[in-house]
């Protein structure tokens, strides 16, 4: 029998194998492009009806740790709508096939999250494609490392802070009137917001912002029934890496600092993701789930 998610591993052994070598990629980067693969759970995930009949829109359903989660919500019986940028569409592609083999309704909604617009048309059209709305991922997010604050332009700063903060805050506004009790939003953050790297100042600064929006808000929506919720993942094998996320030379030892002493996978993220998305979840809102090989968090 082959490996699901169930199946119980050594942890610090799984994936252990998997050592990227230097690889640069133009931003955003692909999933197509990445060696070795990342394991979005393709061949693992298995669905058990736990999000049966619900509707999700995930930003970044293209690659990485959206596109882990849009299969895992897919095989768990949701319909899902993925946004992502046009220059992704190989990888929106590949994830929208794996997605219809579920059996679910599929969108796909290409556009840029710096633009307030799409965002709200981004709402609309995951709403009318996929008959209403109940789950909100916010997970589309930039990261560009820059060794100095003389060398983040003006323009980077703005483009992280619209594409991790602004985006967030347009989507989830636009999507409330459409969110039954027993909703739930999840917005996706980082290990950065607690343990900044020198390098991230820009990027770690949108995470720190995302915790504190998340457990606002879920103080705000949890009278009405609707849970707002993050996950903050720590190293991940994503495009988002070798796209200037991080310098070549950190590439090849990339996680090996966590406890568990390697990077993770896209797959390990969706189950954390599916948690928070269905109905097991109840009693649990303004909450920060950490993925990420056992550092510290306060
Ligand atoms: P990824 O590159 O696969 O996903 C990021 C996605 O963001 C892209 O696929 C792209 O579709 C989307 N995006 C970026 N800019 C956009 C724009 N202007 N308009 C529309 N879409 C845009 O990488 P990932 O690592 O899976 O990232 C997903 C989330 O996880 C991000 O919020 C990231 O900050 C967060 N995260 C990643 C790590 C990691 O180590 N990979 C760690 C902590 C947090
Ligand atoms: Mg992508």
């Amino acid at each position: 029998m082959s490996r699901d998610q169930y199946t119980f591993v050594n942890p610090a052994e799984l994936y252990a194998d998997i050592k990227p070598e230097k690889q640069h990629m133009p931003e955003p980067g692909l999933d197509a492009d990445l060696t070795p693969k990342a394991d979005l759970g393709e061949e693992s995930y298995r669905g058990t009806g736990r999000l049966a009949g619900r509707k999700a829109l995930i930003t970044g359903g293209d690659s990485g740790i959206g596109a882990a989660t849009a299969i895992a919500f897919a095989r768990e019986g949701a319909d899902v709508a993925i946004s992502y940028l046009p220059e992704e569409e190989t990888d929106a592609e590949r994830i929208a096939g794996i997605l219809r083999e579920a059996g679910v309704t599929v969108a796909k909604l290409p556009g840029d999250l710096r633009d307030a617009a799409y965002c709200r048309s981004l709402v609309d059209d995951a709403v009318s494609q996929l008959g209403g709305l109940d789950i909100v991922v916010n997970n589309g997010g930039k990261q560009v490392y820059q060794e100095s604050l003389t060398d983040l332009t003006d323009e980077q700063f703005d483009d992280t802070f619209k594409t991790n903060v602004y985006a967030m805050f347009w989507i989830t506004k636009a999507a409330l009137p459409h969110l039954a009790p027993g909703s739930a939003i999840i917005n996706t953050t980082s290990i950065q917001a607690y343990s900044p790297a020198a390098i991230l100042v820009d990027y770690a600064s949108t995470k720190a912002t995302i915790n504190a929006f998340t457990k606002g808000l879920a103080a705000q929506l949890a009278p009405q029934g609707i849970r707002v919720n993050a996950v903050a993942p720590g190293p991940i094998w994503t495009p988002l890496q070798p796209s200037d996320g991080q310098p070549q030379e950190k590439i090849e030892e990339f996680g090996a600092e966590t406890p568990l002493g390697r990077m993770g996978q896209p797959a390990e993220l969706a189950p954390a993701y599916v948690f928070l998305a269905s109905a097991e979840s109840s009693y649990v809102a303004g909450e920060t789930l950490n993925v990420n090989g056992g550092m510290p968090t306060p």
